[in-house]
């Protein structure tokens, strides 16, 4: 490692801590300095914003929110708004880190951004909910923009809550701005695709996985964890593409039946019922035990860390799609490469979202509107390319899908800075 940097002084509390754990492990391999290891461990604006907003009942209520930007080197910083009771700081900073690495890892010209409001929606009524964001959105509105910052939905937030922000900007700067957020309605310049691309993308990389693998779909039996946007799309894709999807779950726990579920009758079964529970022709599962069902595709497709030390060596899948956000940790990744089964990381197999924002942000920015079978096109383009760069780096290095994903959005990063000037 180079010496020839002063370490930046960078308080302790505002270091991003996935970024320190996860850079820890290939910062010597990289030859970062120590500079280059600053810049890419601290995000470069936090906001904490305060505003009143007044209830139904006519009370009064605080509420705080919070947007983090990365690393805008690249692009506009990129990222959601989500809507959580526990949402913390800390844990934004860490989505933003994730955001600018993802953006970098499938080349598109963004940086990475998060925000959300400390609020839970289930106890609000429809009405109150948008004056939060509306209020919201007027206490960030000269940090965002087309330009500068672009939100998108995330946890708890929908296309209607897109509305709200894009409305309230617009009002405020007195003139249309359709690029300023992403995954809008079609109606107001959103695309269709905006909805599963995150799972289609996900879909187009697992094919090109099982094309190295020499895994035919026909055979293959898959498990997804997590039925909310993304699973179940990932789920009806495959199933409508002919893979057999043998167990599914939701926070409530899972189904399974070993020949094979009919996704399209879950999903009419879970809009009736509101869950999967009493589903017909299923057997019940726990959400610990589908991790460790005999398949051949695992799909955790809901929260961070459910693969870690304690299951990482009993997982049976030959192949785990993380349709989630860091859904298995950095140990229980190195034990299933120790295992020879293919983790496709986070930063790519969930890259399909963020690529659909950018080809929403561009039609909005030209005002030209493509056919959805361009959309589905440059998707599959976009996550092959950066699923063929990460493979060949992994064959070439015989390391982790992660680790080559991590070098190559890493490298990107610092070459922006650097031409810019500043490494
Ligand atoms: P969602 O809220 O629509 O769905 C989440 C699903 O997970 C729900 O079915 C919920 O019941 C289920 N769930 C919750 N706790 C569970 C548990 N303990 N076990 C099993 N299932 C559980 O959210 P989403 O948009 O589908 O996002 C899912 C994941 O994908 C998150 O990690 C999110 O950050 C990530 N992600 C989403 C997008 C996107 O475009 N929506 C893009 C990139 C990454």
């Amino acid at each position: 490692m180079a010496k020839n940097h002063e370490r930046i002084h960078i308080d302790e509390k505002n270091l991003c801590s996935l970024c320190v754990t996860e850079l820890e492990s290939i910062y010597e391999e990289l030859e970062l300095t120590e500079a280059e290891l600053d810049i890419l461990s601290v995000p470069r604006q936090v906001f904490t914003v305060h505003f009143p907003v007044r209830l139904s009942s006519g009370t009064t209520k605080m509420f705080v929110g919070h947007r983090v930007q990365f690393n805008d080197s690249r692009g506009p910083s990129k990222g959601g708004i989500r809507f959580h009771p526990n949402l913390k700081v800390d844990h934004v900073s860490d989505l933003a880190f994730l955001m600018a690495l993802k953006c970098a890892v499938i080349n598109i010209p963004f940086g990475g951004a998060k925000g959300g409001v400390v609020v839970n929606p289930k106890e609000l009524t429809r009405g109150e909910l948008e004056l939060v964001t509306r209020a919201y959105v007027r206490a960030i509105a000269d940090f965002i923009g087309p330009f500068k910052d672009i939100p998108a939905p995330d946890v708890y937030t929908d296309e209607k809550v897109m509305v709200w922000i894009l409305d309230e900007y617009e009002q405020l700067k007195g003139e249309h701005v359709p690029a300023m957020v992403t995954g809008k309605p079609v109606e107001l310049g959103g695309i269709k695709a905006r909805k599963y691309s995150t799972s289609l993308g996900g879909v187009f990389i697992l094919e090109s996985a099982m094309g190295k693998m020499g895994m035919d779909k026909s055979r293959a039996r898959v498990v997804v964890q997590g039925f909310g946007n993304v699973g179940e799309n990932a789920a009806r894709i495959l199933h409508e593409m002919g893979y057999t999807v043998i167990a599914v779950s939701d926070s409530r726990g899972g189904i399974i039946n070993g020949d094979g579920l009919n996704i399209h009758s879950v999903i009419t079964h879970k809009r009736k019922k509101g869950g999967l529970e009493g589903f017909e022709g299923a057997e019940r599962i726990s959400n610990d035990d589908l991790l460790l069902l005999d398949c051949d595709v695992l799909i955790p497709a809901a929260l961070s860390d459910q693969i870690d030390r304690n299951n990482a060596n009993h997982i049976k899948a030959k192949i785990v799609l993380e349709l989630a956000n860091a859904p298995t940790t950095s140990e229980a990744n190195n034990m299933l490469f120790d295992r020879s089964i293919m983790l496709i990381p986070d930063v790519l197999a969930n890259a399909g979202g963020v690529a659909g924002s950018y080809f929403e942000w561009i039609q909005n920015l030209s005002n030209d509107y493509w056919e959805q079978d361009k959309v589905l096109d440059r998707l599959r383009k976009v996550m092959i390319k950066a699923f063929d760069d990460i493979y060949s780096l992994c064959e070439e290095e015989k390391c982790t899908m992660k680790k080559a994903a991590y070098k190559i959005g890493i490298k990107r990063l610092l070459m922006a800075e650097k031409l810019r000037g500043n490494i």
